[in-house]
């Protein structure tokens, strides 16, 4: 496996790989064949989420590429940018373990994004889809997400990219950046890998001491009940949304941000619903987690 961390190097990587296995480059020439590049973005400090991304990814493709970069512009200047964990070596040798071909882990200089944050150029999602739930308490964080996923995708050019449903707006908002943007790459949503509790596996999960691990459970039990009502015919909005608020509220260290029902391609919120799909977040004493179901 190599490690990258300047895009000239990754370039010259990928184009030698192209080279090596594409013996038919004319594109008047018959039966063409080419390497299909798989991008898994991450901000490291990898876990059993990850893992399950770079898996489906080394299905796919014939190169999987795996970033890790702690995105500053994703980080409001009260988040917890300095103090994200950084496990470079660790996630070095779990990339590995599971046949990673190449990490790219740039610095924030590398990417442009050192010193002056607002005089950079940025991509600016739809605000009707970046400033309704994780974004109401989060301003400029998708924008933040966008402009670096936007990067990625020039530098490394992939057939296709691989994103948690974990963070479904974030999904939303990129399948939506690909489309408005035609970028020549594939989205694969991958499902939530979750702890036995139920408790979604995330890098920050670390900050929670045991109890607040338990009491973070509340989030996707409650979701869970949302969908049990829905499956039992419930299709109202406002029902289904009280049914995960009513759970939510039996643990009192647990604040709640929102619960959405929204249109998965817009993020619009729903009133009524033929199809399950529900958003969730909330903090337990400072951290915060989002899910949903579907
Ligand atoms: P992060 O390093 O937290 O930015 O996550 C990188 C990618 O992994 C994102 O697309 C996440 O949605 C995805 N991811 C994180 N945690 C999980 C999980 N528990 N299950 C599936 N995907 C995940």
């Amino acid at each position: 496996m190599r490690l990258f961390t300047t895009v000239a190097a990754l370039r010259c990587y990928l184009s030698l790989c192209q080279k090596d296995n594409s013996p038919v480059r004319s594109p008047f020439e018959a039966n063409i064949t080419s390497v299909s590049i798989g991008l898994v973005p991450t901000m490291g400090a990898l876990h059993l989420g990850h893992l399950s991304l770079i898996e489906r990814a080394k299905q796919e493709n014939d190169l999987v590429i795996v970033s890790i970069f702690v995105n500053p512009l994703q980080f409001a200047p009260t988040e917890d940018y300095q103090s994200y964990p950084r496990t470079l070596e660790r996630d070095r040798s779990l990339g590995q373990q599971v046949g990673v071909d190449a990490i790219f882990a740039p610095t924030a200089e590398e990417l442009g994004v050192g010193e002056q944050l607002l005089s950079r150029t940025q991509v600016v999602p739809p605000e009707s889809m970046t400033a309704v739930m994780c974004g109401k308490s989060r301003p400029g964080h998708f924008q933040g997400v966008a402009t670096i996923v936007t990067q990625l995708f020039n530098v490394v050019q992939p057939h296709k990219a691989y994103f948690g449903q974990k963070d479904a707006q974030q999904v939303a908002i990129i399948r939506r950046l690909v489309k408005d943007l035609s970028f020549p790459v594939k989205i694969i949503a991958c499902p939530t890998v979750r702890e036995a509790s139920g408790l979604a596996k995330s890098s920050r999960n670390q900050y929670l001491t045991p109890e607040q691990k338990q009491q973070a459970q509340v989030l996707y039990r409650s979701l869970q009940l949302s969908e049990l009502a829905f499956k039992s015919g419930e299709r109202h909005s406002e029902a289904l949304k009280a049914v995960a608020l009513k759970e939510l509220a039996t643990v009192k260290s647990v604040a709640v941000e929102y619960i959405e029902l929204v249109d998965p391609d817009t993020l619009k919120p729903l009133d009524k619903i033929e199809h399950r799909r529900l958003f969730g977040a909330e903090q337990v004493r400072g951290y915060y987690q989002h899910d949903r179901v579907q």
